[in-house]
């Protein structure tokens, strides 16, 4: 998965750059990476797509938001349906109007055909990977495989025989769409709607391609190599633009989107970034101190408790916890220390114990501080 590049640097604004000066922004880099003005340039459509995708994103106050907050990751799961995908042309397209002005404005690109022209668009396919905390923690790549609907290679994903049985729509003469007048008490009133004679596609197959019926795609499977980046949680949305199902007689791909879902840990509970873990030790153990072994996910790990520890101090292991997934540095190990006491005991055990209960350092009047003692377990309840 290629790294995006921040919304910001992509639009060349400050991080603080109000409305109006983004979409200033968003309007030169159209004009410059349009396709029109670059026909057969890869590089500028895909200037042109991160621009739209950056627009969309920065335009809009909520996923504006949730980007500052929670950066890239944050535009996958939940809510605004734009899914952090690479934007199809159609939805640039259709958010013009809101920048260009409806009529006008691109009404000299393309001669105008090229919005209303359908483009047929594939479904975006869904696929769930399953991670260990392991694999979270320095991400993975991951190597699926996927059944999916690809461009038939008979046709070249044009549904047509060879792939040049078709000719020019006669009814829209190749624009995919339709004017008409009509005279109202008004006046003349001109509408444009979708041609129905080629469903707004331009062109009309004269012989079908007999192997996919038409359709331009065929179903297949394919192995796609997954970069999961580091810090992901279950949960997650991932998508990978142009991943998807091929459309129809060669439109634009689908995304494929992927639902992350973890693995429970058996021994470590993630918090975030932080992992936690309970240990327990022995009642001598908390008096006189001891080392324990305390499992990560780099493998164990020896740990000292110091003499006098009392149960539920947590100890922190710095760094033990997992990556952030914007970079911001790594969580922790919490490790809570918990006192075993014994229940059954044996006659001689209970004896032990017995002579234990009449030595007066055991006494809880020893306690000192007993004030800063319980501010310190609240602490440790945080
Ligand atoms: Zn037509
Ligand atoms: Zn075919």
């Amino acid at each position: 998965m290629a790294e995006k590049r921040d919304y910001y640097e992509v639009l060349g604004v400050a991080k603080n750059a109000e409305a109006a000066e983004i979409k200033k922004a968003y309007r030169k880099l159209a004009l410059q990476y349009h396709p029109d003005r670059n026909p057969g340039d890869k590089e500028a459509e895909e200037k042109f797509k991160e621009a739209a995708e950056a627009y969309d994103v920065l335009s809009n106050e909520e996923k504006r938001r949730r980007y500052d907050q929670f950066g890239h990751a944050g535009m996958g799961a939940g809510a605004g349906g734009f899914g952090g995908a690479g934007m199809s042309m159609d939805d640039i397209f259709a958010h013009f109007g809101d920048i260009f002005g409806s009529f006008g404005g691109f009404g000299g690109f393309g001669g105008g055909g090229r919005s209303a022209r359908r483009v047929n668009r594939g479904t975006n396919l869904r696929v769930k990977v399953k991670m260990t905390l392991e694999e979270v923690a320095t991400g993975v790549e991951k190597k699926i495989k996927v059944k999916k609907y690809v461009a038939d290679t008979h046709c070249h994903g044009t549904g047509a025989k060879d792939g040049n049985s078709f000719s020019t729509c006669s009814t829209c003469h190749g624009t995919g769409q339709i004017t008409r007048v009509q005279n109202t008490i008004l006046g003349a009133m001109q509408t444009t709607s979708t041609c129905p004679t080629c469903e707004g596609e331009g062109k009309i197959i004269n012989e079908k391609c007999s192997h996919c019926n038409g359709e331009g795609v065929q179903l297949s499977e394919e192995v796609i190599t997954l970069n999961i980046p580091a810090g992901v949680a279950d949960g997650m949305q991932l998508s990978l633009s142009g991943k998807g199902n091929a459309a129809r007689r060669g439109g634009v791909n689908g995304d494929l989107i992927i639902l992350i879902e973890e693995i429970e840990h058996p021994e470590l509970v993630r918090d975030g970034n932080d992992l936690l873990y309970n240990t327990f030790i022995g009642f001598p153990e908390a008096v006189l101190g001891d080392s324990v072994e305390i499992p990560t996910l780099e493998g164990k790990v020896k740990v000292k408790i110091e003499p006098g520890t009392q149960p539920g101090k947590i100890l922190r292991l710095k760094g033990k916890g997992i990556p952030d997934i914007n970079g911001y540095g790594k969580g922790d190990l919490l490790v809570k220390v918990n006192v075993w006491i014994p229940k059954n005991l044996s006659k001689e055990d209970k004896k032990t114990m017995e002579d234990l209960k009449e030595r007066s350092f055991l006494k809880p009047s020893n306690v000192e501080n007993k004030k800063g003692f319980f501010r310190k377990v609240k602490d440790f309840f945080e």
